[in-house]
């Protein structure tokens, strides 16, 4: 090679190569996981895809939130994996325990319950405790009230292809406040009476019902019942301020009061999917094609030989679960009036 000027150094050089970092402006913004010490290991794969296909070049910040303190070897891993900088939250008591309005001795009875009828999680507190966290309080932590746009990533979760332009703004450029990669129908035994106390909603708050919104993904009956179709929340790109807006939190209030975090066992996903679909317009809700993304037991490979070709892609398109009949995207594209990609008829079964 002929001689050239070293690059500049810089903390994020190592062994004299150039990091490569993009051009351009950085977003307010942030990855934020949810973890326990105990998924060390797991997290660590994850950042390290993230790392790899997308924030090497961006450098954006990681705050992880924990119910307990995390340990020294949770932050050291994770610290060095992570190229931004990193911040570790302790959830306050009060967003991770039983709001004094729920009655235990009736939830322990739903548990025991779920439990004997084998319902995924149905016996679990510590389960619907970060549910409801996930659904009302990781935006309005204090180490999360500085930002403005959060990428959630969970343990053990694969990146598939290169993400070579910054997603989060995309997303303010194009007016988006939320994302998704998967969306399937939800357990109909975890989530009973959800659409009474949406429907509850609804009534109460018109105010905050979008003119424009996405009702016909979520209901078959022009709003009559849910047909528990659902965003799935494990990957999400979104707006922290259209979470902390008044009209998602009377949603996320007004559900709590009903009690079904508890009574039942309300996901995070169907909680934020039904406030995207009925508060937000559908425009401003994304679907990542090109962000190709696994957590067990499904798989988004982009629809396309040509983009996966682009980003470097290792997923198999066999395993794309978009177009199978357990996934509600196509409804979404059919909703939205969206063209389909091509090559997607032959992904069907
Ligand atoms: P699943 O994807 O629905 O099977 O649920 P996960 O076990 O992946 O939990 C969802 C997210 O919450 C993951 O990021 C977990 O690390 C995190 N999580 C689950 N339970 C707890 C908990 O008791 N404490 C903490 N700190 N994090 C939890
Ligand atoms: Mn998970």
């Amino acid at each position: 090679a002929s001689s050239q000027p070293a690059p500049p150094t810089s903390p994020n050089t190592v062994a004299g190569l150039p990091n490569a970092a993009a051009d351009g402006p950085r977003m307010n913004a942030t990855f934020v996981t949810l973890a326990r010490n105990s998924d060390i290991w797991e997290i660590a794969r994850s950042i390290r895809q993230v790392e790899d296909r997308f924030n090497h070049r961006y450098n954006y910040d990681w705050v992880f939130l924990n119910d307990m303190p995390f340990d020294d070897t949770f932050i050291n891993i994770t610290t060095s994996l992570v190229s931004g900088k990193t911040k570790y939250g302790e959830i306050e008591k009060e967003h991770w325990s039983f709001p004094d309005f729920i009655d235990q001795d009736k939830a322990k009875k739903v548990r025991e319950d779920m439990a004997a009828r084998k319902i995924i999680y149905g016996d679990s507190v510590s389960y619907r405790h970060m549910c409801r966290f996930e659904s009302g309080f990781f935006f309005r932590q204090p180490l999360m009230n500085e930002y403005e746009w959060y990428w959630r990533v969970e343990p053990s979760i694969e990146l598939f292809c290169d993400v070579h332009y910054d997603p989060f703004k995309y997303m303010a450029d194009h007016k988006k406040k939320y994302s998704f990669v998967l969306s399937l129908y939800e357990y109909a035994e975890t989530v009973p009476t959800l659409w009474d106390s949406v429907k509850k909603f609804m009534k109460t708050h018109p105010e905050h019902i979008a003119q424009d919104n996405s009702l016909a993904f979520l209901s078959d009956d022009g709003g009559d019942s849910y047909n528990h179709c659902h965003f799935w929340s494990n990957f999400e790109i979104g707006n922290l301020n259209w979470l902390r807006s008044p009209a998602y939190l009377d949603f996320f209030e007004s559900l709590d009061r009903d009690g079904g975090f508890f009574y039942e066992r309300w996901g995070d996903a169907p909680v934020h999917s039904i406030a995207a679909g009925l508060l937000l317009q559908k425009e401003e809700i994304h679907f990542f094609n090109d962000i190709a993304y696994y957590h067990v037991p499904f798989t988004h490979c982009p629809t396309g030989e040509q983009t996966r070709l682009d980003l470097k892609c290792h997923c198999n398109p066999k395993d794309n679960f978009d177009w199978k009949g357990y996934s509600c995207t196509s409804r979404w594209f059919d909703i939205n009036g969206l063209k389909k990609p091509d090559g997607y008829e032959a992904e069907m079964d």
